[in-house]
Order: C-alpha cells, then structure tokens, then sequence
C-alpha cells in the first residue's frame, strides 16, 4: 500500500502529497513515514513547505 488515503496521511499539507516524485508512504505499527526517491536524506523533515525538487503530481 503506497498511496492511502488523504485523511490517514501525516502532514496532510505537506507538498510532498501533491508531488510527482512520487514519495512513498512506509508505515509502521504506529506511524506513517513519507520517504523522498530523490532529496538526499530520503526522509525529509515535515512537513515539507519548499523544496527545490518539487513538480506537481498530475491530476489523475
Ligand atoms: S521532491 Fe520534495 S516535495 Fe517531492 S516528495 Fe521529495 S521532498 Fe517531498
């Protein structure tokens, strides 16, 4: 499961959400990490409100 849905999400402002990237969410028994394919330390602090590699995830 790498997409659940919007109201389980951590930081639901954060740009990750919406970014093409895409993250994937890794989840534990307890928490929900967003980990990045591309920014160096895989697991940005959040919630992420800039990054310079963000592009917008095409509404599907
Ligand atoms: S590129 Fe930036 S905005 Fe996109 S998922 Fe990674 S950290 Fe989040």
């Amino acid at each position: 499961m790498s997409n659940p849905r919007a109201g389980e999400l951590p930081f639901p402002e954060s740009l990750c959400h919406r970014c093409a990237a895409p993250p994937r969410y890794i989840r534990t028994n307890t928490s929900v990490f967003i980990l990045c394919p591309i920014v160096p330390e895989k697991y940005p602090r959040q919630p992420v409100r800039e990054c310079p590699w963000f592009r917008p995830r095409p509404q599907s």
